[in-house]
């Protein structure tokens, strides 16, 4: 899995950092900070999850394996 933001859309609320710590954070701004762009197995399902109730479709995600 490769995670990708588009930090454009991100309107900062943070539901993304709440669900998988791991793999995003917040600038001061709000707006986000990825951490791991290819996050190991055990966290792809919050990664999936932060994606599907990020407010600005701003996570992008391409499975691969
Ligand atoms: S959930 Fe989406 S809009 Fe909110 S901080 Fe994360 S990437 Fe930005």
């Amino acid at each position: 899995m490769r995670v990708i933001v588009d930090l454009p859309k991100c309107c900062g609320a943070g539901q993304c950092v709440m669900i998988a710590p791991k793999v995003f954070d917040q600038q001061d701004d709000g707006i986000v900070i990825l951490l791991d762009e290819k996050p190991p197995k055990e966290l792809h399902a919050a990664v999936r999850e932060a994606a599907n109730v990020c407010p600005g479709a701003a996570i992008r995600l391409e499975e691969s394996e």
